[in-house]
């Protein structure tokens, strides 16, 4: 080894000790007849002192050639510092160096590699590996790592077996478009890579592996919106012979699991909530419930009342926001600004302010009385010292708008605290989704996900109101798993890929192999793909998966370090077969 021990390990019980330590200068300071190096590595970093009247001269002159991000190997003794640093771990001590190698040289760094940079996202990107030396940055990924390691050994205490399935195959629909793979040997066809495992680990069950997990690369060519990543990795699981009820307990064990292990967190419940009362007090299906603030439906308190801009309207729904009854002309004038915005697309809002004298002063004052706000007030759950907002129109964008507010609010409001852990599932999603655009209906999960036992019979006859045994895992707001009971007798998946508007053989050619395995014994089957990267995010107290990820692209998809995606010369295009159509618009 080109080291005795490492930068982040020496203390006063060293003290007196020869030691040699490898690794990089991240700051030298001359002082004339004192010169000292910060020494990086992995595990921290140590102080170097080259001193003119202890240090030979020689090794004091090559002390004054490093630059930054030299590689070097120095010799020395364990000292006690003169001033300590209590904030380092390795504070109370430095190197009285006697001999330094230069183990490579280095041209000077784009940007500070310190735990503060100057450098901005794009540069950093660009030199990745420059960014990984930096303390917060590193400490992400083997944070990553940890997690990594603490649901490898949950899963294979659980008799989960870790199963590699490819990475070239045929598409399957799972919402994106594929990224596909040109063959060279069979001209003209191509590889989609997956967008996730799913039918691979469905014939495992059919295989009869009973328990599998991966913790996968899944690939998606979505149009890119902030913080989505083209690849990301799933912890990807399927069981044998589960009912939802199964799924649910195991998985909960999971995420508890962790919790405990990495954060030393004890959760104390995990609701379970329909996906339409999730809708219909969140106003979305991944609620935050770290903070109360649950909508109100106010139709019947305040339609019919004079105010016609509310009676024409699906919807009137309100939320109380906590001590904002102070809020001032201007404030509110700024919340209405927000949610006019074309992002979230509101017409306005109606606020009611409920005072601490315990009388309503609000912007509707000419159409409803006292007594009529005072039951707004009761519906809604505010308090004297709230201030009741309350938006109206159709169902689903209002709610929408107006979920958008409450989380803003609470972001505003501190609300959204990253130390407290609050999961939930969110059960029953309907089957399947009606589409305008292409007038069809799409599966909300996926096209594998069954119907609820019970509603098979209207499958046929209203299949907009079949639920499915299909479940989401939601923390702090965030989707972090999603999964479902699978169909596995090949009658009813042809029943299901017939109300997506495929044809027998639309069907037959993309997934008869999924449909014949079902003929050959397929055993009932679920199970669940949670998202590693944000979870890893959440646990780590953040919210941007790229922070979490080695070598993320940026937003266009591009990978800045490498420059991926670029051209490829004429003689691939030519083994290929492909030939590039010259652009005609
Ligand atoms: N394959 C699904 C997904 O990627 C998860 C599942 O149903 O297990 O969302």
């Amino acid at each position: 080894m080109l080291r005795t021990t490492t930068c982040g390990a020496l203390t006063l019980a060293q003290l007196g000790e020869e030691v040699t330590l490898s690794g990089w200068v991240q700051k030298t300071r001359d002082k004339g007849f004192v010169l000292w190096v910060d020494l990086r590595d992995r595990y921290g970093l140590t102080q170097i002192i080259f001193d003119e009247e202890r240090t030979p001269k020689e090794v004091m002159d090559q002390a004054r050639s490093l630059g930054r991000e030299f590689v070097i190997q120095v010799q020395g003794t364990v000292i006690e510092r003169e001033s300590k640093n209590p904030n380092m771990s390795t504070g109370d001590i430095e190197i009285l160096a006697t001999a330094l190698t230069v183990l490579n040289a280095a041209k000077t760094p784009p940007f500070t590699i310190e735990n503060e940079t100057d450098g901005g996202e794009e540069l950093r990107m660009q030199y990745r590996y420059l960014d990984i030396r930096r303390k917060p940055v590193r400490e992400n990924l083997v944070f990553r790592s940890r997690v990594s390691l603490a649901i490898r050994n949950y899963l294979s205490a659980h008799d989960f077996i870790d199963v590699e399935t490819p990475y070239l195959i045929k598409s399957t629909p799972e919402g994106a478009r594929d990224f596909v793979v040109p063959s060279r040997m069979n001209t003209g066809q191509f590889y989609a890579l997956p967008q996730s495992p799913q039918t691979f680990k469905q014939l495992l069950m059919v295989g009869g592996m009973d328990k599998y997990f991966q913790i996968v690369k899944c690939f998606r060519d979505e149009d890119l919106r902030a913080d989505r990543q083209p690849e990301f990795t799933q912890i990807d699981c399927e069981m044998t012979f589960v009912e939802q009820e199964d799924i649910l307990q195991q998985f909960e064990g999971l995420l508890t699991h962790l919790l405990k292990e990495i954060k030393g967190v004890d959760v104390a419940t995990f609701p379970r909530m329909t996906y339409a009362e999730a809708m219909q007090k969140y106003g979305n299906d991944k609620p935050d419930i770290r903070f109360g603030m649950e909508f109100a439906e106010l139709d019947s308190l305040a339609k019919n009342k004079g105010f016609n801009v509310f009676d024409q309207q699906e919807l009137v729904v309100g939320i109380a926001v906590p001590e904002a009854a102070s809020y001032t002309r201007k404030q509110i004038d700024k919340l209405i600004d927000w949610v006019k915005r074309p992002q979230i697309g509101a017409n306005g809002l109606v606020w009611v302010k409920c005072n601490e004298d315990g009388s309503y002063k609000s912007s509707v004052d000419k159409f409803y009385s006292q007594e009529d706000l005072a039951q707004w007030a009761e519906a809604t759950k505010a308090k004297p010292g709230d201030l009741i907002l309350v938006m109206a129109g159709g169902t689903q964008a209002t709610r929408t708008q107006l979920s958008a507010l409450r989380m803003e609010l609470a972001e505003q409001l501190g609300l959204r605290n990253p130390n407290e852990f609050a999961p939930l599932w969110v059960v029953d999603f309907p089957l399947l989704e009606w589409d305008e655009e292409s007038k069809r209906y799409h599966a909300m999960h996926h096209p594998f996900t069954a119907p609820k036992p019970e509603q098979m019979d209207m499958l046929a006859s209203e299949p907009g109101a079949v639920n499915a045994n299909a479940y989401d895992l939601v923390l702090n707001g965030n989707e972090i798993g999603g999964g479902s009971i699978r169909i596995h007798d090949a009658a009813t998946q042809e029943k299901m890929f017939d109300l997506l508007g495929f044809s027998p053989e639309e069907a037959k050619a993309q997934f008869g192999f999924l449909m014949e395995a079902f003929q050959y014994g397929a055993p009932p089957h679920g199970g669940i793909a949670l998202g590693l990267d944000r979870l890893v995010a959440i646990l780590g107290g953040q919210e941007t998966i790229r922070d979490f990820i080695a070598f993320p692209k940026n937003n266009s998809g591009r990978d800045l370090m490498i420059d991926a995606p670029s051209p490829i010369d004429a003689q691939q295009l030519d083994e290929l077969s492909i030939a590039l159509q010259p652009k005609t618009d």
